[in-house]
């Protein structure tokens, strides 16, 4: 690093070069733009993303993109591989990693919505005797949450690693992130495939079979953790935790696998078990400012406490936001309020987050 100093010299690198050694991984995560909106999206990373040192961000594309392998599964309006050029360009432009996500096994659904690829391909769905209600509810008699592919039928990967391929060579990327959260369908009983199969098992040759895909073009993974954490002896119960017999699967998959470790209702310290089980880790908070400040600074004193082995798998801090950068941006300029949690919004959480983590490097 005192090399680095030395040949660039000025005070804000510095200053850039502390809080990456620090906190090296500073991200926003968010669903991608869409094409009428991409302009203000790019406006807004170099306008704010940027200054504020984010230096990673992960866009959910999904099919919001016209795949040139699998039209057939484009969203009706979707992003041309220009309008994903742009957004290279400008991330490139400030040193920003860009990560992007399909939702690779589960999230195949949302509320009624059945997603393009059990559309176009019903035959991947691993519980297609449940029918997409009208109008959803949770809870529901068929525990329906997000429908999930079938991991074991025998044409899904050919169709979704080209598209991966596909959208990790037009973001020019060395990361893809595959989702694999809250897959609450695995191993269903009436799959003629998984019935009977350990589900930590079969969740943990997905993620391998993914990350062996990747690693043939020297790409890294990214997934979310709660599959691995076990909900039951933690108390974090079924989301941010796994109550489906997933959890075994920590010790299953490869290390390099880099996980992204989401907590909205408190700082649990879950990022201490995935680095003492080997795995690089970020702590991902989303609309509660406090607890997302805390969680930075035990981020940072993991980091600083561990021994010399695990520090550096303590990566750092992604904000998260599920809604598209429409939402969140208007929210994010009007300062505005949520009817129902007050200031707990995913803008305000990122405000006060970068701010603590910019002053840390002060
Ligand atoms: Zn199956």
């Amino acid at each position: 690093m005192l090399f680095g100093q030395l040949l660039l010299g000025s005070k804000p690198v510095l200053a850039q070069n502390a809080l990456d050694s620090i906190l090296p991984v500073r991200g926003f995560a968010i669903a991608a733009p869409s094409p009428s909106y991409l302009d203000s999206f790019v406006t807004f990373i170099e306008k704010e993303l940027a200054p504020r040192q984010v230096n990673t961000l992960i866009l959910r594309v999904d099919y919001n993109y016209q795949y040139k392998t699998h039209p057939e599964l484009r969203d009706s309006i979707a992003l041309s591989s220009a309008d994903v050029k742009k957004i290279v360009s400008s991330c490139r432009a400030n040193k920003i990693r860009l990560i992007p996500q399909i939702n690779l096994l589960g999230h195949q659904s949302w509320a009624s919505r059945t997603g393009n690829l059990l559309l176009k391909y019903p035959g991947f769905d691993e519980t297609p005797e449940v029918k997409m209600p009208e109008t959803y509810k949770w809870p529901n008699a068929d525990s329906l949450y997000c429908k999930s592919y079938c991991p074991l039928h025998p044409q899904v990967h050919e169709i979704v690693f080209a598209l991966v391929d596909e959208i990790c060579d037009v973001f020019e990327t060395d990361a893809f992130h595959a989702g694999m959260d809250e897959v609450f369908y695995i191993g269903s009983d009436k799959c003629p495939r998984c019935k009977g199969k350990d589900k930590a098992k079969l969740f943990a040759d997905e993620v391998t079979r993914i990350r062996d895909h990747l690693a043939v073009s020297k790409r890294e993974l990214w997934i979310w953790g709660d599959r691995l954490l076990d909900g039951e002896a933690t108390g974090i119960g079924m989301w941010e935790a796994s109550l489906n017999n997933t959890h075994r699967a920590i010790d299953m998959i490869p290390k390099d696998v880099f996980i992204c470790d989401w907590h909205y209702e408190r700082s649990d310290k879950t990022a201490v078990y995935f680095a003492m089980k080997g795995f690089n880790v970020v702590t991902c908070p989303w609309r509660n400012p406090s607890h997302a400040v805390s969680q930075m600074q035990d981020m940072v004193a993991f980091r600083y406490e561990s021994s010399k082995v695990m520090k550096p798998r303590f990566k750092g801090m992604v904000q998260t936001v599920w809604s598209g950068p429409p939402p969140f941006v208007n929210g994010f300029y009007q300062n505005a309020k949520d009817p129902k949690t007050g200031e707990n919004t995913a803008w305000h959480c990122f405000r006060q987050l970068f701010d603590a983590i910019n002053k840390i490097s002060k």
